[in-house]
């Protein structure tokens, strides 16, 4: 048994706003067991409880994250990981020294390189070869729309002056057709089959190194936006059950089990008999090590559109052309509605969460179709559904969901006006579309239910650089531009609460996400208190102590990325 434990001199977030009448939490058992002056929870406690001193600092709820890739995520961060690279040189020196460390790899894969540190965001082969001379290399960039591949990469793969470039993806090429080292979107495709499907044991190793890095950011649960075949991804199903078997997750973890985009009309039964196979794996599993740390798989990931930035979000208006004209292109919707409108309230009946992902309007409001569909055949509200991303929304729309009892699932990290972001959607959406992108507010002014997520490794984790923009509707550390729709931003209260209880919606489970007596000691410990210092200020505030059923997994100052 832990230590029990006194959190003293804190700023206790408790109820959606800080408590002015406690500076103290005691916590036994794993529990919260008193809140009030050190004096009151001292009583509750052990006479040998470790006190902690959160200097001031913002005590919250453990943070719990509503859509996230955590496998891919601790799978690149061991992997040859640039992501904190400074520059090009920085960059090629960081391969090198990976590749020295790691000479019985026969491809070297990783990413995380900035667009920005090379001429027109396009590095070339040469300077891996310089790198690691012969050395089979494949790194995709921050953004993981495209990759940067070595001579001997290319080579390996077949590519050619002669080779075609794919429909949906660009081999860049020098005067002569020959490829100098970058393929965007769809032709990081060619590399696929050659690279390795990462082993069991490297799976495990991710899903642990992906837990400590939450730790160091006070994050205490995660929801796993896609467990299944993916992309050539491979499945995880095997490494979750593993690392519990393993007692090595000591996360909440739900899983959404990802919906095959090959079912139809004539295989929906068949299909809905193999999830609630996959999902009695997990069942199985509850309670092997401690009975509130568990791995369960709650949800069915739908994945409705892609991303305006391929033009792949599906859209009710069509995009527009490089004069701002409307051209035909609505997008894409993956699925044929018909199949989704007879499968997913079968699953819903079946007892699983829907998770959507939807950025176009057109993909929000056919996932409100079959929302209302579960709703006409019974399915119970208890479940919790949820719309991830929600960036092109039709305000008029916006009480189908209320109607719906849809829960908003936030990446709020994306809610900024950038330059990128001007430069790349601005042209495809026209003024009036890009000013009214996650409107976050409106939905919360319509009594939404609000929950966050961060989209890892797409985006970082960090839930303070997600609440930053929240608020803010600009990027951390970004002052000059004018703010996103800026009519949508939350309060910091609002944020903090949609992170924490509003995740635990998401969860299903209502003793996370709360500071009360009797609620699991899931706690975070910030550096400082956000609602201290002026907003533009919130991203510098940084976890400082994770504490996971009353015992301490992290203490420190946790490097965030946006660092
Ligand atoms: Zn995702």
């Amino acid at each position: 048994m832990n230590r029990d434990l006194i959190i003293t001199n804190a700023a206790l977030f408790i109820d959606g706003r800080v408590d002015d009448a406690s500076d103290s939490l005691g916590i036994a058992n794993g529990a919260i067991a008193a809140i009030g002056s050190h004096d009151d929870v001292e009583a509750a406690v052990a006479a040998d409880a470790e006190v902690i001193d959160a200097h001031g600092g913002l005590v919250t709820p453990g943070f719990l994250d509503c859509h996230a890739h955590p496998v891919q995520a601790g799978l690149e961060r061991l992997s040859c990981d640039l992501t904190d690279s400074t520059d090009a040189d920085h960059a090629v020196a960081m391969v090198s020294e990976f590749v020295a460390a790691h000479p019985q790899l026969d491809w070297i894969v990783g990413g995380g390189w900035h667009m920005q540190h090379f001429p027109d965001g396009k590095p070339s082969a040469d300077l891996l070869e310089a790198a690691a001379p012969g050395k089979k290399i494949y790194l995709v960039n921050a953004d993981h729309h495209g990759a940067w591949v070595s001579p001997a990469g290319i080579a390996a793969a077949g590519v050619t002056e002669a080779s075609a470039d794919p429909a949906d993806g660009i081999i860049d090429r020098d005067e002569a057709g020959r490829p100098t080292g970058t393929f965007q979107e769809g032709a990081m495709e060619i590399f696929q089959k050659f690279l390795p499907i990462p082993s069991l044991d490297q799976r495990v190793d991710a899903i642990v190194e992906a837990q400590n890095y939450y730790h160091s950011l006070g994050v205490t649960g995660w929801h796993d936006a896609i467990v299944g075949e993916y992309a050539g991804s491979g499945d995880s199903t095997e490494a979750y059950l593993e690392t519990v078997d393993r007692g090595l997750l000591n996360h909440i973890v739900t899983a959404a089990l990802w919906l095959r985009r090959d079912i139809t009309l004539d295989t929906v039964d068949e299909a809905v008999a193999g999830y609630i196979a996959q999902r009695h794996r997990f069942g199985d599993r509850i309670g092997v090590s401690d009975p509130r740390y568990r791995l369960r798989a709650t949800a069915i990931k739908v994945m409705m559109d892609g991303v305006p930035e391929s033009k792949t979000a599906a859209l009710k208006e069509p995009y527009l052309d490089a004069c701002g004209h409307p051209t035909d292109d609505l997008g894409t919707s993956h699925f044929d509605q018909a199949v989704l409108l007879d499968i997913l309230p079968k699953l819903a009946l079946a007892g699983f969460q829907l998770h959507f992902h939807a950025i176009g309007d057109r993909a929000i409001a056919d996932s409100l179709e079959v929302l209302e569909a579960v709703k006409a055949a019974g399915g119970d509200p208890a479940l919790n559904h949820h719309i991830a991303h929600l960036q092109s929304m039709d305000l008029e729309d916006i009480p189908r969901f209320v109607a719906s009892g849809a829960i908003a699932n936030m990446q709020a990290l994306w809610a900024a006006n950038s330059q990128q972001m001007r430069e790349l959607n601005l042209p495809l959406f026209g003024q009036d579309r890009y000013d009214i992108q996650y409107p976050f507010a409106s939905l919360e002014k319509a009594r939404v239910p609000l929950a966050m997520g961060s989209d890892w490794p797409v985006s970082t984790p960090d839930p303070w650089q997600a609440i930053h923009v929240a608020v803010n509707r600009l990027e951390p550390g970004e002052t000059s531009l004018p703010p996103l729709a800026p009519d949508e931003a939350l309060s910091l209260g609002t944020c903090i609460t949609a992170y924490t209880r509003g995740s635990s919606r998401v969860f299903l489970d209502d003793t996370l996400g709360r500071i009360e007596i009797g609620a699991p000691a899931d706690i975070a410990i910030a550096n400082a208190n956000p609602f201290d210092v002026s907003p533009e200020d919130i991203w510098l505030t940084r976890n400082a102590t994770t504490i996971i059923g009353g015992q301490v997994v992290y203490s420190g100052t946790a490097t965030s990325e946006a660092d």
